[in-house]
């Protein structure tokens, strides 16, 4: 049943249908929990990417058709004839005990093919509440309550379950050489994962029918053969209750905002008035931004004047001074207060050391 809230997020998204969350953005959105901007671009489900090029400030990355063919077709390997090559990795890997006919159960559709997420959602707890020995499903669509409002996550992961505990597993097209990956991304995919494992702990009501312990499974050494391991993602896990309880309700942030706003991508709307559109909302923006969000560039140029866009370390050091004028006019003054003395140190020692 649509909520005043979902009237109202639809009206600021426009004719075209919502993007949906993943465990990628609602890791990069609790990353960042007091941007209430971020907050409500997705809570209406906005093509960040999208908005982001019509404000003229694109975003610089995301990944190459190459590699997004390349982590399919790996994906596509591993979960080939029910997951054949995955329960033999899960064996032979993380010895593991498995028979072999592990029942495999894909949960993308539900039966007579309808996609409605509720159905889906309903179906996918009730498969994994009955199942009985080891088993794998795939796709099951989970849901999480983010900034006070039930997203639905595009399933992206196989929960897999043995000795009546289940795991996640994250299939990730980026290589280990010589037992080593890069810590970005590995760190990128355990946060993604845990964001996973609390979704299925709602689910399935037990935070103890879902281990901590998830499955990294990734191909090695160049070629396509895999490698599997296990990673404990309670830290990410305890962050992520964390953020996600900081995050103001999308409910408040709304009902700041004027009334006819809109970030409608008519063809013919020009990038200023857009641009006026979103800097309706509060930012709070930081130089980690420029690695999780679309709009990084757009809030990076908004906010060049402020001492935020220095960085959280900064802002933290000069609270209460909110922009770079400032700070230079305090270098200069004889303003006897503790932050004023601060800064005419720091530029003292900067101009000696030059
Ligand atoms: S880039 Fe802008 S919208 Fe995105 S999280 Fe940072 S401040 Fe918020």
């Amino acid at each position: 049943m649509p909520t005043d809230v979902d009237a109202r997020l639809a009206a600021l998204r426009g004719p075209v249908p919502a993007r949906h969350h993943n465990a990628r953005t609602i890791a990069a959105l609790t990353s960042n929990p007091g941007c209430a901007r971020r907050a409500v671009l997705d809570a209406a489900g906005i093509d960040k990417a999208a908005l982001a090029t019509a404000v003229d400030f694109p975003a610089p990355y995301g990944q190459s058709q190459f590699a997004i063919t390349r982590g399919n077709a790996f994906e596509a390997r591993m979960k080939a004839d029910g997951c054949a090559e995955l329960l033999r990795l899960l064996r032979e890997t993380l010895g593991l005990d498995l028979p072999d006919d592990v029942a495999y159960t894909d949960l993308e559709t539900v039966a007579g093919g309808d996609t409605d997420q509720d159905l889906r959602h309903a179906h996918a707890r009730t498969q994994l509440e009955t199942a009985t020995g080891p088993a794998l499903y795939d796709h099951p669509l989970l849901k999480l309550q983010v900034a006070g409002k039930d997203v639905y996550l595009e399933p992206d992961l196989v929960a897999f379950q043995h000795n009546g505990r289940y795991h996640v597993v994250e299939i990730k097209s980026f290589p280990v050489i010589d037992r080593q990956a890069d810590p970005a991304k590995v760190a990128a995919a355990a946060t993604q994962a845990a964001v996973y494992v609390l979704a299925l702990r709602k689910l399935l009501g037990d935070p103890g029918a879902v281990a901590h312990d998830i499955v990294l499974v990734c191909p090695a050494d160049f070629g396509s053969r895999p490698m599997a391991v296990t990673i404990d993602v309670r830290r990410q896990l305890s962050v992520l209750e964390h953020q996600l309880a900081r995050m103001v309700r999308v409910e408040q942030i709304l009902a700041e905002l004027p009334p006819e706003l809109t970030f409608r991508l008519d063809l013919n709307r020009p990038a200023d008035d857009l641009g006026a559109a979103v800097g309706a909302i509060d930012p709070c923006y930081s130089p980690t931004c420029l690695s999780s969000c679309e709009l990084a560039y757009f809030c990076r140029n908004e906010g060049r004047t402020t001492t935020a866009s220095l960085g959280t370390n900064v802002r933290d050091d000069l609270g209460g001074v909110e922009t770079i004028d400032e700070v230079l006019a305090l270098a200069d003054s004889d303003d006897d207060s503790e932050v004023a003395t601060m800064i005419r140190t720091v530029a003292r020692v900067y101009a000696e050391s030059r």
